[in-house]
């Protein structure tokens, strides 16, 4: 069994209320292997980076057991690249700027190894790019599509052809209601799985996430922190740990993509305590089963 991880691998400028950082490590595909990791030891990702990539990021990779054999590294190119800035509220961001150095010219190849991979989460990248990783890809068992405001926006038609191609999509609700016209995501929810996707699982930041499907409803809440720092790279880890749950157990039932949405939601957790990777660098096996515990009583009643 195998987790295929295609998107973006970044250096980001990163700026909230309580801080900046530049050249921090980000893209989807990051946040979503290293999520993963924490429950499988099989994930393979792809994407591209230039020379300025540090060597350090490659290595941490490598002792995540995340397999790079996917990760391009282009001689004299830049690394992908981008800047946000969060509001007070800490729920809207601007984006500073979007540098795609290597990515501009990309195309994602999969390996000839990995071309089988029983489950596949397409990251958020540009769709033709997911839509060619679901040309290469043979009858994988699970597709999980996340994506973002910019690609409904501009490559609607792409994006509504990547939707014909996979099981669950993850978006957030801002997104559900653009990429349907509903202000209410159960409705919005609705039409979605009109579009392809026989789940759909709709993330609401702080206030947790709703899973989808023709015959269920399920509702998990957010953990209640404290406080957080940087929620850059939630959204990705959620379906890192999402998919990595699914991977681990092998069993794609909607019963058991219950506990996938609790294991992405601990996990997402961890990543917006921290600015970047920080706060998901290095948990314990332990660290989040208190979490995954303190999340049943949340909602037991
Ligand atoms: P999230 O907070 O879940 O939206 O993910 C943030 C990550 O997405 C950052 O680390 C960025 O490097 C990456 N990102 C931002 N814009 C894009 C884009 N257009 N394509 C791919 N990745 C992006």
């Amino acid at each position: 069994m195998s987790v295929l991880i295609v998107g973006s691998v970044a250096l980001d400028y990163l700026e909230t209320p309580f801080g900046k950082m530049d050249q921090a490590l980000g893209g989807s595909a990051t946040f979503c292997s290293i999520a993963a990791s924490y429950l499988t030891e099989n994930i393979r990702m792809v994407g591209i980076v230039g020379e300025d990539f540090p060597q350090a990021h490659v290595d941490y990779f490598a002792s995540r057991h995340i397999d790079t054999l996917g990760l391009e590294r282009v001689e004299g190119g830049k690394t992908f690249s981008w800047g946000g800035r969060y509001h007070e509220d800490m729920n809207t961001r601007d984006t500073l700027y979007t540098v795609l150095g290597v990515f501009e010219h990309f195309h994602p190849v999969i390996p000839d190894e990995w071309k089988k991979s029983e489950f596949v989460l397409l990251g958020n990248i540009h769709p033709s790019l997911q839509l060619e990783v679901l040309d290469q890809v043979e009858e994988p068992k699970l597709v999980v599509c996340d994506t973002m405001n910019l690609w409904i926006d501009i490559s609607l038609k792409e994006l509504k052809q990547v939707l014909k191609r996979v099981n669950v999509l993850v978006l957030n609700d801002e997104e559900a209601r653009m990429l349907t016209g509903e202000r209410n995501i159960f409705n919005a929810g609705k039409k979605m799985l009109r579009m392809g996707p026989s789940v759909i699982v709709i993330k609401k930041g702080e206030h947790g996430a709703v899973l989808l499907s023709k015959d269920t409803t399920f509702i998990a809440p957010a953990f209640p922190l404290g406080g957080f720092k940087d929620p850059t790279g939630a959204g990705d880890t959620f379906a890192g740990g999402f998919i990595g749950w699914l991977e681990r157990t092998n069993d794609v039932s909607v019963a058991n993509m219950r506990k996938a949405v609790v294991y992405g939601s601990v996990l997402a957790s961890f990543c917006v305590e921290e600015f970047s990777i920080e706060g998901i660098r290095e948990l314990s096996e332990e660290q989040i089963a208190e979490r995954f515990g303190i999340f049943r009583t949340l909602s037991t009643f």
